[in-house]
């Protein structure tokens, strides 16, 4: 789309395209090509061409096309993500890259002429589902001819070149840092150039949009992380932490919030750490809460989230913006990990079980509504009974609205996978379902407080298995389903509940 603006700017001819064409430079600098899909493109060398899909919109035609490949381009990609929202940000950005160069992102993998998997590396799991499908679309390679695979993402950058190994047929390896690359490598393929590596390390932060528009919006304000948690790849995969600058940051919101959208996810590794080293505290307020006060006086948005907080670093400014700004949901998702101090130190996450208690406790004295959720992993090396039951009595005691608990997953190249007494496989998954039984209780507890009581929930989506379910979120971070009409999407609707289940609320539209 953004090719779409370029050629309008200049605009002096215009004309309608009813269905994906070549636009192709030879065909002079007013005129658009008259080959549609349907048609093979010739590769004949010297012709330029690119494909790209319109379908039913006007463009204004003032100066040759012109594109920097002598070969046919205008594939059909289809992106599969693993992993984290910052994946799922990173996914969009290479998108609108391939966008942007003239290709077509297709919902339906079968459609598509390039497959990329963006990948994550958190988990041993993680990794071994990507490589699965990876070797499953390579092998489709024999019966769908010209199809190119690409592997992007955290284990990517963690395997680099060894993927050719472990996926042979694989076309291109693209890092976290080089993932606005993806045209070019796309580029270098269609010449002819096999294997391609690009995992240089360097900061990349997503800030390319496939479109506007949609009510709630992730934005990623920061990548990597400064910390070195024993278990953790991230800061090997992501580097150790930069941030945008905070105009940057504005102007996206103020665009998102001119194409329609109500409620933005601020996104980082460490959210709150955003800008602590680049950036000055100004009147005691760190640089990500001046971040959260201008994002608040942007017209328009209604909503602000952010993903995920630290304990350490989580201040009074901080605190005092859930009671200043009345646009900052009331949710919070701390990633706790253990309840054992001695596992604490062992993990090198910075705090005390105790520190993260007060802040858990006053967030719910301050707020007794607030949705309070956390990460716990269970199994890290070293965990006997007594530290997991600390963990077990810290969970009991703050009675989350909701927790994803891990059984510990050994990382190569993490100082925690060299540790002696690793946990039983066994031992790990019993301490997981002691929890996800507490966890079932509170969360229920906890959603039934919302019973029969009006909350505005934005609707973000429709359920894919029955578009007459709007899904939405409430102020404390509940998910909400209702029935409801398509034209309700980005609206604020008010939903009187009336079920409460183990992470969500049901409801009808009030009227
Ligand atoms: S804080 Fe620890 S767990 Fe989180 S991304 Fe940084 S190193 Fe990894």
């Amino acid at each position: 789309m953004a090719l779409h603006r370029k050629i309008a700017a200049v605009g002096q001819k215009t004309s309608t395209v009813g269905r994906p064409v070549f636009l192709d430079k030879t065909q002079g600098p007013t005129k658009i090509a008259g080959r549609t899909e349907a048609q093979p493109p010739p590769c004949q060398s010297g012709r330029r061409f690119q494909f790209f899909s319109l379908t039913g919109q006007e463009i204004s035609i003032a100066t040759p096309i012109f594109y920097d490949t002598s070969t046919a381009v205008g594939r059909r990609v289809h992106i599969i993500t693993f992993g984290c929202q910052m994946n799922g940000r990173d996914s969009e950005a290479m998108a609108a890259a391939l966008e942007n160069d003239g290709h077509r992102i297709v919902d339906d993998e079968a459609e598509a002429d390039l497959v990329v998997v963006n990948t994550c590396s958190v988990r041993e799991g993680a990794e071994t589902r990507a490589l699965g499908r990876l070797r499953q679309l390579v092998g489709q390679k024999r019966r769908r001819c010209g199809l190119l695979v690409g592997v992007a993402g955290c284990m990517a950058q963690r395997l680099g070149a060894v993927l050719f190994s472990l996926v042979p047929g694989l076309d291109f390896v693209l890092g976290t840092g080089q993932l606005d690359r993806i045209a070019a490598v796309l580029h270098r393929l269609e010449a002819g150039e096999r294997q391609i590596v690009c995992a240089e390390p360097r900061n990349f932060l997503p800030k390319m949009r496939r479109r506007h528009g949609r009510p709630s919006a992730e934005v990623a304000i920061s990548t990597g992380c400064p910390m070195a948690c024993t278990y953790c790849i991230v800061p090997q995969t992501r580097g150790r932490g930069a941030c945008r600058p905070m105009d940057d940051v504005v102007g996206e919101v103020k665009l998102l919030a001119e194409g329609g959208t109500r409620e933005v996810v601020l996104l980082g590794q460490i959210v709150n750490f955003y800008g602590l080293r680049q950036l000055p505290t100004i009147g005691g307020k760190s640089p990500f809460v001046q971040l959260l006060e201008r994002i608040h006086s942007v017209a328009g948005i209604e909503r602000i989230r952010f993903l995920s907080p630290h304990p350490c670093g989580f201040r009074e400014d901080l605190l005092r913006c859930f009671r200043d700004l009345p646009k900052l949901c009331h949710a919070v998702h701390l990633p706790l990990q253990s309840g054992s101090n001695r596992i604490l130190r062992s993990m090198r996450r910075g705090y005390t079980k105790e520190m993260a208690l007060s802040l858990l406790h006053r967030l719910r004295e301050d707020y007794p509504e607030m949705s309070l959720s956390t990460d716990l992993i269970v199994g890290f090396p070293g965990e006997e009974d007594a530290d997991f039951r600390e963990t077990e009595q810290l969970f009991s005691e703050i009675d989350f609205d909701m927790a994803y608990i891990f059984r510990y997953s050994s990382r190569s190249g993490t100082p925690a996978a060299a540790m002696e007494n690793q946990i039983s496989h066994g031992t790990a998954a019993e301490r997981q379902q002691i929890l996800l039984q507490k966890l079932a209780e509170t969360s229920l507890r906890r959603n039934r407080l919302f019973l029969n009581r009006t909350l505005p929930v934005l609707v973000e989506q429709f359920s894919p298995k029955n578009p007459r379910i709007a899904i939405g979120h409430s102020f404390h971070g509940k998910k909400v389903f209702f029935p409801a009409h398509g034209r309700l999407l980005g609206k604020m609707v008010s939903v009187r509940v009336d079920r409460a289940g183990v992470g969500f609320l049901g409801g009808v539209e009030e009227t």
